[in-house]
């Protein structure tokens, strides 16, 4: 998808607007109040989604900075002991070496849930079963079952990116937490600190993400770089890391591990943030809206269209109104955590040609 379609998409849905306007208004004087009004309502509603983000980041600071009291230790007792006690036992089985821990241990965490986490998604997408679960395709009839040489290739790459491309950027990453200083090894920290930390993290990556990603999708970088990653419409989860090499080190590697870098986190809070953004992007690329977990509807959306949703959260995309396309489809209704069994499609079926949705 170049330029040249998204201002025709911009110029269809301002069409849109104007078509689709309340009848009990005309002339131009009305339309122009109605667009205001949608403008205003729009930047308001991105207002008060990043006043939410904001308010919820600084509850948890508060949180968090209790919890370097003895208050909060306590609170944390006997759970705290067990984590303790097993990170010791990793510690006294691999060692305490700064190079070991920084630069092979993220490699091997984030290879190992990769593999662990994406070859269950593979299952699925090879054979199709339990057949239940094929109700839950986002794009149905996609990859039911998927092409074994398409597979292949992503494979390959993805594992090029993770045994190639990696193992320098974690290198460097050792050398930067090096130069910037980290805590000691042995102890980890309290629980609501981790928890502080995380949610900081999420908004770093956030930010990391939309702007490398928008970036991405510029007419150059688009074409010679980010198109690889777009070659699947209907994503299953281990293309989440089948990426050109830059995009690997630019949009994959450098917004999480930035958070850790500026905050200069804990070892094992860097392992469990990675493996976080692992599984993340291996479900929101999965292409099944199962119920109970994060729906991946949003990123699904982003293969299917191109110039819609290019961050992690939405945060940003409402912010800059790249979602605005986004938020008229069925797809978006669909865009919550399923709370029951019922799979997304049948709760919220596709409209009728007659009828659609948001009109
Ligand atoms: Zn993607
Ligand atoms: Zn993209």
């Amino acid at each position: 998808m170049n330029r040249e379609d998204s201002d025709v998409d911009i110029r269809n849905r301002n069409k849109n607007l104007k078509e689709d306007g309340d009848p009990r208004f005309s002339g131009s004087e009305a339309m122009t109040r109605i667009e205001s009004s949608q403008q205003g309502n729009s930047i308001l509603s991105s207002l008060i989604s990043i006043l939410v983000v904001i308010s919820t980041a600084l509850i948890v600071f508060a949180a968090a900075r209790n919890s370097i009291t003895w208050h909060f230790q306590r609170f944390w007792g006997a759970s705290g002991d067990f984590w303790q006690a097993l990170w010791d036992r990793i510690l006294d089985t691999i060692g305490e070496d700064a190079l070991t821990l920084w630069m092979y241990g993220p490699i091997f965490v984030t290879t190992f849930v990769y593999w662990f986490a994406g070859g269950i998604y593979t299952l699925l997408d090879m054979y199709n079963k339990p057949s239940a679960i094929m109700r839950y395709k986002i794009q149905p009839g996609m990859n039911e079952p998927v092409d074994t040489k398409r597979l292949m290739k992503v494979i390959g790459w993805v594992l090029f990116n993770q045994f190639l491309i990696t193992p320098p950027g974690s290198y460097l990453a050792y050398k930067a937490m090096q130069w910037r200083g980290y805590p000691a090894f042995r102890e980890l920290p309290t629980f609501h600190w981790v928890l502080f930390e995380l949610a900081i993290l999420i908004l770093i990556e956030e930010t990391g993400f939309y702007y490398s990603h928008r970036f991405l999708h510029s007419k150059y970088l688009y074409k010679f770089i980010h198109k690889k990653h777009h070659e699947w419409t209907a994503p299953i989860a281990v293309t989440a890391e089948y990426a050109h090499p830059i995009e690997h080190i630019f949009s994959n590697i450098l917004p999480p591990f930035l958070g850790i870098f500026l905050l200069g986190s804990h070892v094992a809070t860097a392992y469990l943030w990675f493996s976080i953004t692992i599984v993340a992007t291996l479900h929101s690329h999965s292409g099944y809206h199962l119920p109970f977990l994060p729906s991946p509807e949003f990123h699904d959306y982003h293969h299917l269209k191109f110039n819609q949703n290019f961050g992690v959260l939405g945060v940003l995309d409402r912010l800059h109104g790249t979602d605005t396309k986004f938020r008229t489809t069925t797809q978006f209704t669909r865009h919550v955590m399923m709370l029951n069994l019922v799979p997304p499609r049948e709760m919220f079926p596709d409209p009728s040609p007659k009828h659609q949705l948001g009109k």
